[in-house]
């Protein structure tokens, strides 16, 4: 089993010399937050990885979470890690300062959270969803709920969940049937909600779930659902967690991978009512809720490159150490020297690579649209998270199965066995592209909100910056090649574009039946750019005699093998999106 170890060097070269990091923090008036800092706090963040979550990964795997009369029990050890997870101020690292953070910029909670994540994804999800919790809190809870509950889900001290699945209520939130009833300053809440990631466990004094539900007099769909702030233990008078509120936790589901996660159906008002406080207006609940999805929707996104990278790790150390071929001398030599095992690493490598740059890119858009000092540059990075989140939430997720499944290729049939721990990165990151929204969704989400609805200027504005890197590639001697990949890929992405604005308003069908193949087109590319952008920076420092040689030299052979291999898939999505969706909905229901 291998060792896991964050990738410094790839990290630190991203978030130094590609997105300007330094400067990004100075002109925002965090003097003190610079690159050297940054690599404190990966070594720290690091450490308590790999000493105390890594080995928990493989534990939870085997002993996952139970259910007994007291609630949820958590697999072992994972309290005390979590313990010292809060206690070395871990879940306050990226929050305001103003509700107990420690004001770093999101780019540097998304990177730590690639640690977590990469170590244990069962354990880093009880974060995520605390993390969800405090943003929707922050930008729609009423100053007396931030005030009340806000300190303690930053801190970690207590944790946060979100509710939104009911049996008849997936993908389609319109379903939504818990029921919402107004008693004097609070609102007593009855239904079921189901999956509901760390609905319950006793690691912390208390749990505070976020649940969407129907006032009594809420025009039906999407239109009539709050959002509640619904805790476990109903505070005391000193703010302390005290009687028992009516939500439980009736039953686990047994699942493919993420053990340790609990997945539990929690039943509210099966007594009395569970007294829950409205969070936001009311039935505007799922515009409140979105805010917390779309910090999920990119932090799932990052567990896909965070279980890749863990797989390609072990892929890598196992591809060194197999004997599998024997020399004329009679000496045996490791499986890493046949090409197509080279060509499987070089694919999780450069994969890997152009994912990390997408996340990280996407999370410091975040960041500058927080620091932006006028309305019109947040607006600006604003609409570029928003086009990103679905890009990252789908392409990433959905590379990551290819991935890790390669990962456990490389490893041949003990890849399939359990005890070498690849097949647990499949079985773990098999649930990324479904939950926050599966690809399907994220696909509507990216044609239809953020491109069709603006006329496809957005993705307009996207494709001028990577036409510009494709530019500044090719006037470059050596990366001329690069260049000339991605300005085709750019004009495929217009092609695309360009069809998808003549034909949406035909048929219905016609974008949602290409929604997935536009993702995974403008992710091909998205990363192309990434690549394009490392192999300037890695060209510039090698001319000028600094930084790491072997790294920079690497950079620019994985950027071309990711333009050579991964990035003409593009053209393919394209030739599948012109072909409309006619063979996709020809057959009656009765010929299948
Ligand atoms: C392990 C786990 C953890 C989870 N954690 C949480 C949690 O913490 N909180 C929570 O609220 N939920 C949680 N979920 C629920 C999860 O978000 C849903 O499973 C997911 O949104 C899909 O909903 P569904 O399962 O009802 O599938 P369905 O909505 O029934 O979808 C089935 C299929 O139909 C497709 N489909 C459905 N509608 C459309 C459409 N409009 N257009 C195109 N295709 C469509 C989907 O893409 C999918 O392929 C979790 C689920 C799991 C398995």
């Amino acid at each position: 089993m291998s060792d896991y170890n964050y990738p410094y060097k790839d990290a630190e070269f991203l978030i130094n010399e590609v997105i300007g990091f330094d400067e990004m923090c100075s002109s925002a008036g965090l003097d003190e937050v610079n690159g050297e800092l940054l690599s404190a706090i990966f070594e720290e963040a690091n450490r308590l990885a790999t000493e105390v979550i890594v080995p928990l990964n493989v534990i939870g795997d085997q002993n996952p979470a139970t259910l007994d009369e007291n609630g949820v029990q958590q697999s072992p050890g994972f309290a005390e890690a979590y313990r010292q997870y809060v206690d070395n101020g871990w879940g306050a690292l990226a929050f305001p300062e103003e509700f107990g953070g420690q004001g770093m910029p999101k780019l540097v909670g998304v990177a730590v959270d690639e640690i977590w994540q990469s170590s244990s994804l069962a354990f880093a999800l009880c974060s995520l969803l605390t993390h969800g919790t405090v943003e929707a809190l922050i930008e729609h809870g009423s100053d007396e709920l931030k005030e009340v509950y806000l300190p303690n889900l930053v801190s970690g001290e207590w944790t946060g969940t979100m509710n939104l699945t009911e049996p008849a209520a997936g993908s389609d939130l319109a379903a939504v049937m818990t029921r919402a009833v107004p008693e004097g300053d609070h609102y007593l809440i009855s239904g079921q909600k189901i999956f509901i990631t760390w609905g319950d466990h006793q690691m912390t004094d208390n749990v505070i779930h976020l649940v969407l539900a129907r006032l009594p007099d809420a025009p039906a769909g999407s239109r009539g659902i709050s959002l509640f702030l619904v805790p476990k233990f109903l505070l005391d008078e000193q703010g302390n967690p005290g009687q028992r509120n009516d939500v439980r936790c009736v039953s686990l589901e047994h699942k493919l991978g993420i053990h340790a996660s609990p997945t539990c159906v929690l039943a509210f008002g099966d007594n009395d009512g569970a007294v829950g406080y409205l969070v936001g207006e009311p039935n505007r609940g799922l515009m409140a809720m979105f805010t917390m999805m779309n910090h999920a929707r990119q932090g799932v996104g990052l567990q896909g490159l965070s279980l890749s990278t863990r797989s390609y790790q072990q892929a890598l150390q196992y591809a060194k150490e197999r004997l599998q071929g024997t020399r004329s001398d009679g000496s045996r030599f490791p499986i890493i020297e046949y090409p197509d095992v080279r060509r499987m690493l070089m694919l999780m490598k450069s994969g890997t690579e152009a994912m990390r740059g997408l996340a990280y890119i996407a999370a410091a858009e975040i960041d500058r649209g927080r620091f932006a000092t006028d309305a019109e540059t947040a607006a600006r990075h604003s609409t570029r998270v928003d086009l990103y989140t679905p890009i990252v939430k789908g392409w990433l997720t959905e590379l990551a199965q290819e991935i890790t499944s390669l990962g456990i290729q490389i490893h041949g049939g003990m890849g399939y066995v359990e005890e070498t721990g690849s097949a647990q990165f499949f079985r773990d990151v098999r649930i990324t592209p479904i939950y926050e929204g599966t690809t399907g969704i994220q696909g509507q989400d990216l044609v239809g909100r953020k491109i069709l609805a603006n006329s496809g200027e957005s993705l307009a504005g996207l494709l001028e910056d990577i036409q510009a890197c494709a530019d500044e590639l090719g006037s470059s001697a050596e990366l001329s090649g690069l260049g000339t990949a991605l300005r085709t890929a750019v004009e495929t992405a217009r092609t695309a574009r360009q069809w998808l604005l003549d034909n949406a308003g035909k048929d219905r069908s016609v974008a949602g039946g290409a929604g997935v193949n536009f993702l995974m087109m403008m992710g091909y590319i998205c990363g192309g750019w990434v690549m394009g952008l490392s192999a300037l920076k890695a060209s510039q420092l090698l001319a000028a005699g600094g930084g790491d040689e072997s790294f920079l030299s690497a950079k620019l052979v994985t950027a071309r093998f990711y333009c050579e291999h991964l990035l003409p898939r593009a053209d393919s999505c394209l030739t599948t999106i012109r072909a409309g969706s006619d063979s996709m909905m020809a057959l009656q229901e009765e010929q299948f």
